[in-house]
């Protein structure tokens, strides 16, 4: 903090600032902005996982119909977008071979276009578009309304569980990576389990096993008692995300010299992130959701930047994911690498026999 010595001058600095905003200068229209961010973000949270229910519900009537023989159904492609592991070995051998994935080209086309968008625009997508960050969301506002008892995980303990999820990830990597050959990841691929990994993956939301449904209650109820604990610990999608987003030159950058150390910053931060301690958000953990910003009561304080230089609309953000998950899927269909070349009945054979299939060893 820098030139505000007391509360009393504390206080008419924001006075000052919401004079401003009410009327002089250019600030009210973007402070105004600024604070509906938030909503923004649910509606497109909200739209966001309305899309991938109603993807789910085709997936399911396209499921059920081919087991009984109607070949004439609709096979949603962007229901790929669950399959990140399978995503992610689709990647190694594009990487490798220059050959698209024809099992599950939606599913490669999603995973592209989504480490793209941590580069530019750092862990957006987990802030914007996530259904599961969606819901984790809604977990932390319904217990911030009707519980009111949120525990705080001391600092050491909150550090050796985030590398939980960067301990899965390294393991991924590694073996997609490294220990598997070209011709181990092209086997995956072609296996009935790859091209059964979708119904696979309906079974285990729809029958799912006791121990299943323990963990994943037990998770929900942990989520609601530590905030964000899915996404903080253990989810190893976003664990990729943020190491990817380390190199991304976009971050919120707080101005020192206006700041009045209110600390709201830091207390929306869903990842308690201490924005009001850093000059420039770059930790591997921040998802560009823009809480800072928009509860930020200085205007100019905190701003969205590229390359630490160049200022940029907080609206951007959002744009910019949006315009790379546009362009991938464009792309993608207008040369053919979007719908999977797998025919009806082949899908047909192994989605009836899914549940007895295992992984290629
Ligand atoms: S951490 Fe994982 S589950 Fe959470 S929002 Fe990001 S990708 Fe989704
Ligand atoms: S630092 Fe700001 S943008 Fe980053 S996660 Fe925290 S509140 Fe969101
Ligand atoms: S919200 Fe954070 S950055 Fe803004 S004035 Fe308060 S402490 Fe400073």
């Amino acid at each position: 903090m820098r030139g505000y010595g007391s509360f009393a001058v504390r206080d008419a600095v924001i006075q000052k600032e919401k004079k401003r905003e009410r009327g002089f200068g250019v600030s009210f229209k973007g402070a105004k902005l600024r604070k509906s961010i938030p909503s923004l973000r649910w509606l497109v949270q909200a739209l966001y996982t309305l899309f991938y229910v109603l993807v789910g519900v085709e997936f399911s009537y396209f499921y059920t119909g081919i087991i009984e023989g109607n070949f004439h159904l609709y096979r949603p492609p962007a229901v790929e977008g669950f399959l990140p592991i399978g995503s992610l070995l689709g990647l190694r051998h594009f990487l490798a071979t220059g050959t698209y994935d024809s099992v599950h080209p939606a599913g490669l086309t999603i995973i592209m276009a989504v480490i793209v968008s941590a580069l530019l625009s750092r862990k957006s997508f987990c802030a914007w578009i996530c259904p599961v960050g969606c819901l984790s969301r809604m977990i932390e506002q319904g217990n911030k309304r009707l519980l009111k008892n949120r525990i705080t995980v001391p600092p050491l303990l909150d550090h050796l569980l985030m590398s939980v999820k960067y301990a899965l990830c390294a393991f991924f990597i590694y073996v997609i990576f490294f220990k598997m050959s070209v011709k181990d990841v092209e086997m995956f691929l072609s296996s009935p389990y790859n091209i059964a990994a979708d119904a696979k993956m309906l079974m285990f939301f729809l029958d799912m096993s006791r121990p299943t449904l323990i963990v994943l209650l037990a998770i929900v109820a942990l989520s609601a008692l530590v905030k964000n604990f899915w996404c903080r610990y253990l989810c190893p999608y976003g664990a990729l995300l943020g190491v990817i987003s380390f190199f991304s030159p976009l971050s919120v950058k707080r101005d020192a010299g206006v700041c009045i150390d209110c600390r709201s910053c830091s207390r929306e931060c869903p990842y308690q992130i201490r924005v009001h301690q850093k000059s420039s958000v770059r930790t591997v953990e921040c998802t560009a959701c823009l809480n800072c910003v928009s509860t930020c009561p200085v205007d100019d304080c905190l701003t969205v930047n590229y390359f630490g230089k160049k200022r940029l609309k907080e609206l951007t953000v959002p744009l910019l994911l949006l315009a790379v998950i546009l362009s991938f899927y464009l792309a993608a269909r207008v040369t053919n690498h979007w719908e999977s070349r797998v025919d009806s009945g082949t899908f047909a054979r192994f989605y009836s026999i899914a549940e007895t299939l295992d992984h290629p060893r």
